[in-house]
């Protein structure tokens, strides 16, 4: 009924618009198009983020994209000011095409909810868009493959502070075999932006024993982020005083 009552409205709309030409002529038809014209101006532009994840979401750069059911490129605020980087989707994330969605991701959710952080707010992504089969470790011609696709988000992000969970995104951003236990409790630096690493959510669901220490982590993240803020806004004001 509510379909038949919609076509009755449109056949009216249409017989006006018919009844409206008649009497105006073309001067209906050139309003519409400046109407349509309008629409196009304010129609929202692709960001330079979503324009990039129309590029690559086909990617088949590697074996990974005959296993995988979805691409998984990144979920959150495009304009973040804290990124997370996991390893790879796992087999919720592929079913679903986004990071971090499936246990792993509602204890992140949990994780980033305890130091006052929304996952609106933040951007995840992780090195490899694809799932590997059986969630095993990621293949170095894999991450060869996929890597230059997290340094562009970033690039295009500029987040302030990285986090990195786990010991593989760690350790392949930051070109080392050092251990997570050695990883973590520092600032590393990777292109100018300061590092913080921490558990995998995954890893923390099969030991939940390490879990508060990884929301000191966070914790730690978040002060390293205040202080980038607030060297920031120094160099500013010395800028604007010497200028
Ligand atoms: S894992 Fe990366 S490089 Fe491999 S097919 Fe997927 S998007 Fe392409």
């Amino acid at each position: 009924m509510a379909r038949a009552a919609g076509t009755e409205g449109l056949r009216k709309l249409l017989a006006r618009l018919a009844t409206e030409l008649e009497v105006n002529g073309n001067d209906l038809v050139i309003e519409r198009e400046k109407a349509e014209l309008l629409m196009e101006e304010i129609k929202p532009k692709p960001s330079p983020l979503q324009l990039f994840y129309e590029q690559i979401k086909d990617c088949r750069k590697c074996p990974l994209a005959e296993t995988r059911t979805n691409f998984v490129f990144g979920t959150g605020n495009e304009n973040a000011d804290i990124m997370f980087i996991g390893e790879a989707p796992g087999a919720d994330e592929d079913r679903l095409g986004e990071p971090f969605v499936g246990r792993a991701g509602q204890l992140l959710n949990r994780m980033l909810n305890e130091v006052g952080l929304q996952r609106e707010e933040v951007y995840i992504a992780n090195v490899l868009k694809c799932r590997p089969p059986g969630n095993r470790d990621p293949r170095p011609e894999e991450v060869a493959q996929c890597l230059p696709y997290l340094l562009k988000q970033i690039e295009l992000i500029k987040p302030k502070v990285l986090v990195c969970l786990g010991r593989i995104a760690a350790q392949t951003l930051l070109k080392t075999l050092s251990p997570l236990s050695r990883l973590r409790g520092q600032i590393h630096q990777f292109r100018g932006i300061p590092m913080v690493v921490t558990y995998h959510p995954a890893a923390l669901l099969r030991n939940m024993g390490n879990y508060e220490r990884s929301i000191s982590d966070l914790r730690f993240a978040l002060r390293v982020y205040h202080e980038a803020v607030s060297a920031e806004s120094d160099e500013n004001d010395s800028a604007q005083t010497d200028g």
